[in-house]
């Protein structure tokens, strides 16, 4: 009996090979399966008659073939597949490219399905790579609402709507979880009716009815799960810290410039929670350079004094290895620090020196160092603390529950550290409380005082000679620049900028005179951070780069950037990129290049150029986009696997919110939840 958590290899027909190409996808059980759900649909309902067909239209026509054969072309060398299909009255001849293997499979005289759009003309009609399959009473592939899947390549879509119909012996296994009274409140229906409706529909309405259920049921997980989290925190201890007033005045006043105000209040917050005895769960967002690093200082330093060790992980060495700079200027003079990532260990103790890796490790065990900085390789088992009392977790949003247990690893058991993520990813502060049900939230809504707003261009090819004149007039006055390309490698998406190839090229021609660096994701570590650290020091006027400079690198006196091809750049991140300008008083420039341009990037562009605010930056973005592109994973480290939801259903993700919370109040739903918890649609890592 098939059952959902077995491997896709119960089914027939799955081997290895199949079952990787499957695996790609996510797809490991049976329930796995069920549960990856068609993108789109052909509407392949309408069966009619070939004489009634008309051009231009969709439909699926049931026929006897009368010939099938393979032909060549000659000029284009391709292979044609030419088959006639009569109903008993009329005849229609399909066509299909490069499939020769199809005089294989259908047959002179064999009853068929054809489906797709009529073409030809009234004297001819004519079918181009129609969707196929022999004649039965239940067809999969035509003949009606025809469901389209995510795929891989390895997969086809007969495939994989083939398996779906096998799996589905397991489908009685999919329980509903919700009692009946709250689905007629919300009008749902029950979850394996909205499998069925969304694998084998036989409307548009069903689709949308199969939908909303999905959506109930992932935003349902999502908000559960984050409150079963928040609720388990409030059980768990952690120490705490006790708020050293005088060490933070000392160190706020001998920083070169004055807090701002939003900067006060959210280390205040910070401080008071981590004061607790339960532990602290805080997001501290703000905008590109609103000055986020010093109250994470402010936070580490009062974890030092109290004799706790506290960890501040970046997502790149390259970052690490700067707030190992940024630290040992504010925090240097009173405590030791340490770096630590895979490929440099490296200690400050008046002055920044490498240190052996296993003699740090063991630093860092016996407790005899307080601060520790790094990336995630921090996490890794053979790192252990003496006694580690605070995480902050720069560039990401949240902590996964995978990695909470990684840190409760860290200390003895039987308590866990304080949690502190940092993100400049501008979500909404209702949207963030939302979605982030389980975290409190401190924003730096402002910039520096000192700051000014950044002249934006979109600058036209005809000028690109007048705007490497202006770098060079910046770099006259000692000034650095960024310029960004999309790409390393020329490669064949047409006229879009590789980072080598424009290094070669402007350090043989215009820029023959300056000194060029070249940062990429495919150097060694090493490599990077020589680049970073002589760009940092101004030893390099201009840095050519993709956009591992997109997060958090800071080098004030660079106030000017190139972004080349930028229309392949989403808003927010393009917001990030420009954000590596405006880090000090110098006026800040960016100009965008691009190739042709649709009338929405030109409009997304020219919203840019306009608007300095990464809020409304984020919000246009998930307008003209879509909330997937915003919140990719690619940007900036958020993931929020919503695959039927899209965040600007604000409402429905409310409502739903309402909905878990009155579920997670009541044991008995509460239970139910736990228990059935089918689908498991939302992973929290
Ligand atoms: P982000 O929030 O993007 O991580 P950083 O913490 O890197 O920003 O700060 C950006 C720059 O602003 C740094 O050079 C930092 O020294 C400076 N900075 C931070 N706070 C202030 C402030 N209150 N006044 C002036 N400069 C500040
Ligand atoms: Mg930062």
């Amino acid at each position: 009996m098939l059952e959902l958590n077995q491997p896709v290899t119960a089914l027939p027909k799955i081997g290895p090979a199949l079952q990787k190409n499957l695996n790609r996808l996510g797809l490991e059980t049976i329930r796995d399966l069920l549960l990856h759900t068609p993108f789109r649909y052909d509407d392949f309902r309408l069966i009619k008659k070939i004489h009634d067909l008309t051009i231009g239209e969709v439909a699926t026509i049931k026929g006897a073939i009368t010939s099938i054969t393979n032909k060549r072309s000659p000029r284009k060398r391709l292979n044609i597949t030419e088959c006639f299909i009569t109903d008993g009255q009329n005849e229609i001849k399909a066509i299909w490219f490069n499939q020769p293997f199809l005089t294989k499979t259908l047959t002179e005289g064999e009853e068929i399905f054809l489906a797709g759009t009529i073409e030809g003309n009234l004297l001819a009609k004519q079918l181009t790579n129609p969707a196929y399959e022999k004649a039965k009473d239940l067809t999969t592939h035509t003949g009606r609402l025809v469901p389209i899947y995510p795929l891989t390549s390895g997969l086809t879509q007969k495939q994989f709507r083939f398996f779906i119909t096998l799996a589905w012996a397991a489908i009685k296994f999919i329980k509903e979880w919700l009692p009946d009274d709250i689905l007629l409140q919300e009008q749902l229906i029950s979850l394996p009716q909205a499998l069925a409706y969304i694998h084998f529909p036989t409307n548009q309405e069903q689709i949308a009815q199969a939908k909303k259920r999905l959506k109930y049921e992932e935003l349902l997980n999502w908000h559960l799960q984050l409150l079963v989290s928040k609720h388990e925190l409030t059980q768990t201890l952690s120490p705490p810290i006790i708020f050293n007033q005088e060490l933070t005045k000392n160190l706020v006043s001998s920083l070169p410039f004055s807090l701002t105000n939003s900067q006060r209040l959210a280390a205040w917050e910070i401080l008071q929670d981590m004061n607790k005895n339960t532990p602290m769960n805080r997001l501290l967002e703000g905008d590109v350079g609103s000055g986020k690093t010093v109250v994470a200082a402010l936070a580490l330093a009062n974890c030092a004094i109290n004799n706790w060790q506290g960890v501040i992980l970046a997502p790149t060495e390259i970052l690490a290895r700067q707030h190992l700079e940024t630290f040992s200027k504010s925090l240097g003079n009173k405590f030791p620090l340490a770096l630590y990532t895979r490929s440099q260990t490296l200690i400050f103790d008046g002055v920044i020196q490498p240190i052996n890796k296993t003699s740090l490790k063991k630093i860092i065990a016996s407790g005899e160092i307080n601060i520790i900085i790094g990336t995630h390789a921090l996490l890794q088992p053979d790192i252990t603390f003496k006694k580690l009392g605070l995480a902050i977790i720069d560039e990401q949003h949240r902590f996964g529950v995978a990695q909470r247990q990684t840190l409760r690893q860290k200390t003895d058991g039987t308590y866990l550290p304080h949690l502190l993520s940092m993100t400049a990813t501008p979500i909404p502060r209702s949207l963030a409380l939302t979605i982030y049900g389980d975290l409190e939230l401190s924003i730096l809504n402002e910039l520096p005082p000192n700051r000014q707003k950044p002249i934006t261009k979109l600058v036209p090819e005809a000028k690109r000679a007048e705007a490497y004149n202006f770098i060079k007039k910046q770099l006259a006055e000692g000034r650095q620049a960024y310029i960004i390309c999309p790409i390393i490698e020329e490669s064949d998406t047409l006229g879009v900028k590789a980072v080598t190839t424009e290094y070669e090229q402007l350090k043989k021609g215009i820029f023959a005179n300056y000194t060029i660096g070249l940062l990429h994701g495919q150097q060694k570590s090493e490599e990077k951070e020589t680049i970073m650290a002589d760009f940092s020091a101004g030893k390099i006027n201009i840095l050519l780069a993709t956009t591992v400079v997109e997060v958090g690198v800071n080098v004030p006196n660079a106030n000017l950037m190139m972004i080349e091809s930028a229309g392949r750049f989403g808003l927010s991140q393009l917001h990030q990129l420009r954000g590596r300008v405006m880090r000090s008083s110098y006026q800040p420039y960016c100009l965008l290049f691009t190739q042709k341009l649709s009338p929405d990037g030109a409009k997304r562009l020219d919203y840019f150029t306009q608007t300095w605010d990464g809020f409304r930056l984020a919000e246009a973005d998930l307008g003209l986009r879509g909330a997937g592109d915003l919140l990719g994973a690619n940007q900036s480290g958020f993931s929020l696997s919503l695959h039927y939801t899209a965040l600007t259903e604000l409402d429905l993700i409310k409502q739903t919110k309402e909905l878990a919370k009155q579920i997670f109040s009541q044991e008995k739903l509460l239970k139910s939840y736990q228990d059935h918890h089918p689908l498991k649609l939302i992973h929290l890592e």
